[in-house]
């Protein structure tokens, strides 16, 4: 049997309960007129395709028929942005749009922070999204995966997303994760002789800000063989010249660039652009 196969749902188990395991505060589904009795059942929640532990997890519900296997990875793509334009444009009803926004935050929360994320699988009839007019989803068969899933690609202009199931979430690492000790020598070397401290909060947000991809040349960093995104970070006014470690000069490039905007002829050029760059994002 494919992986894909095991993930079938073959029972069917109430979201609240499902939410609940994944470890989603449940108490308030019975603040409502059906009460602690009908609380499963509460139209605020019981229908939602996504649950939000800010900071820890993301719980969502996605259909079994629209996950993928390829080479042993069960893998869903998705584009909730393009649900809610195509709801949008053909009146579809407003609640299809709410749910599809919310789903797409919910996503984007995950990917920002790297939280893992819980999924429930759902077996049963999939509406045509297509058709307006299609009868309603039912589901027949739900089950909480036991195995987390993550954001693996997050396209932030598009929408496009795919989530992997087993994944880790994307990381973006630099050079002073990966081997501290011998880059903090190299580093030193190429600024002056002195050593700087340097404060790793600032690095993380200059590759969370760079995303994966280089601030001078825009190519992406190589995958590390865990998934995560390697840039090296780099001070564009060294500290050896009295640069600042913060934000607004700390800039997250490739190896190649790295070593160029210390040791090229175009170091001064590198320098003007990637200043100019980081103040304009920056403000
Ligand atoms: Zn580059
Ligand atoms: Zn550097």
């Amino acid at each position: 049997m494919s992986l894909l196969e095991e993930l079938k749902p073959n029972a069917r188990k109430r979201i609240m309960d499902l939410v609940s395991a994944a470890g989603i505060d449940v108490s308030d589904w019975s603040n409502f007129v059906g009460g602690e009795k009908r609380a499963a059942s509460n139209p605020k929640y019981c229908y939602e395709w996504s649950f939000v532990e800010m900071g820890r997890f993301v719980v969502v519900n996605l259909w079994h028929a629209s996950m993928q296997e390829r080479n042993g990875i069960v893998s869903i793509d998705l584009n909730l942005r393009k649900s809610v334009q195509k709801y949008s444009q053909r009146g579809g009803k407003e609640v299809w749009k709410a749910r599809a926004e919310r789903l797409d935050l919910a996503i984007q929360e995950a990917a920002k922070n790297l939280l893992p994320i819980r999924v429930v699988v759902n077996e049963g009839q999939m509406r045509d999204s297509n058709d307006l007019n299609a009868k309603a989803s039912r589901v027949e068969y739900r089950l909480l995966d036991p195995l987390p899933w993550a954001v693996t690609s997050y396209d932030w202009k598009t929408g496009e997303c795919t989530l992997t199931r087993g994944a880790l979430a994307r990381r973006f690492v630099d050079q002073f994760t990966v081997q501290p000790d011998l880059e903090i020598a190299v580093e030193r070397r190429m600024v002056s002789g002195m050593a700087y401290v340097r404060n790793p909060a600032v690095r993380h947000r200059a590759l969370e800000r760079a995303r994966g991809a280089c601030e001078y040349c825009e190519k992406p960093g190589f995958t590390m063989a865990d998934g995560s995104i390697f840039l090296e970070t780099h001070h564009v006014v060294p500290l050896g010249e009295g640069g600042p470690d913060t934000e607004d000069n700390v800039a997250a490039v490739c190896p190649n660039h790295h070593r160029e905007a210390h040791y090229g002829t175009r170091a001064a050029e590198i320098r003007r652009t990637l200043l100019s760059r980081l103040q304009h994002v920056l403000r």
